[in-house]
């Protein structure tokens, strides 16, 4: 019947939450410990320039090596971070990393382009601003050095307070790149109002290229409004040649992607730098 239905239903129901919110807390208790036993690791993605091939970026992205499951994904503990709170500290431990991984670099006479790092929203708030001051002067790292991705929920949220804070990163010399761009509900007229120099072009726009029709007018349109607004253009995920040459010829800036390279730890980052290695545009 019905009500028996509907019983066994809410019984299903429920226990599937059940399983969530363990695995959930065995995530968070098991962060933690991450934390304190040193299994975080930032890997980086280097960002090439499409007029010179070079690199002129890096994203720095964490991961997370638990001693049974191996390698943990961020699409895995960030979401479960971001829940919890953890975030914050989990926030503080990359930016902490990154910028003692600046310092050794530049020590080691490194010609370093600047390196970005995700900030989650919750760690958007009025203390921002003095604890990178903070940061940068521990490490002694200038802050031309470093980029910070945000992503659009962000600007969403779009009180006075985020633009100001905003301004206060920029002021002290940070720039602040827009990530996953074409996901949210930013709008031309909405963008103007943050002081965003850079906005990268979502994965799943870039993967039709250039044979979906939608995924090309896409990518036009952000290009161009991009360049009446003077923002520099990534695109994330580059996977094809097919769609490098797409992207280069609408005017894109960067490119971040496996065509490039993938994710590395930062000592064959630290190679790449130095052995100049550059994107082949091949025969066009
Ligand atoms: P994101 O910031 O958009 O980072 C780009 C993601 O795309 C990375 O996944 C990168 O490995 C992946 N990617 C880059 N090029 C390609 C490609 O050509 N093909 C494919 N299939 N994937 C590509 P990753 O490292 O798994 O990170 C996933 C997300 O986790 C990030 O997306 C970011 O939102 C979050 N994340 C990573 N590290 C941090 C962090 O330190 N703090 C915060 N708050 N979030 C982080
Ligand atoms: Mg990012
Ligand atoms: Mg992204
Ligand atoms: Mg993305």
């Amino acid at each position: 019947s019905k009500a028996v239905q509907a019983e066994s239903a809410f019984l299903f129901y429920s226990e599937e939450m059940n399983q969530r919110a363990k695995e959930h807390l065995r995530i968070e208790s098991e962060l933690r410990q991450a934390l304190q036993h040193d299994e975080l690791q930032l890997y980086y993605q280097p960002k090439v320039s499409l007029r010179s091939g070079r690199i002129v970026g890096a994203e720095a992205l964490l991961r997370w090596r638990h001693p049974v499951r191996g390698l943990v994904s961020p699409g895995v503990f960030i979401p479960v971070a971001e829940e919890t709170g953890l975030i914050l500290e989990l926030g503080n431990w990359v930016l902490e990393e990154a910028c003692r991984q600046v310092r050794a670099w530049k020590d080691a006479n490194l010609i370093m382009p600047p390196i970005a790092v995700n900030l989650s929203a919750r760690q958007f708030d009025r203390q921002l601003p003095a604890r990178m001051a903070d940061v940068l002067q521990r490490h002694q790292v200038h802050p031309e050095q470093i980029m910070l991705e945000i992503t659009e929920s962000l600007l969403v949220r779009g009180t006075e307070n985020v633009v100001a804070i905003m301004n206060e990163l920029v002021a002290m010399g940070l720039a602040l790149a827009l990530d996953d761009f074409g996901t949210g509900y930013s709008s031309l007229a909405y963008l103007k109002k943050f002081p965003i120099s850079t906005l990268k072009i979502d994965r799943s726009f870039v993967i039709g290229l250039p044979y979906e029709e939608n995924d090309c007018a896409i990518a036009r349109a952000i290009v161009t409004m991009a360049q009446q607004l003077r923002q520099e253009i990534v695109a994330e995920g580059v996977e094809t040649a097919e769609q490098m040459s797409f992207l280069r010829e609408l005017g894109c800036d960067q490119l971040q992607g496996y065509l490039f390279s993938q994710p590395v730890p930062a000592d064959d980052f630290e190679r790449m730098l130095r052995e100049g290695k550059r994107l082949a545009f091949g025969a066009r």
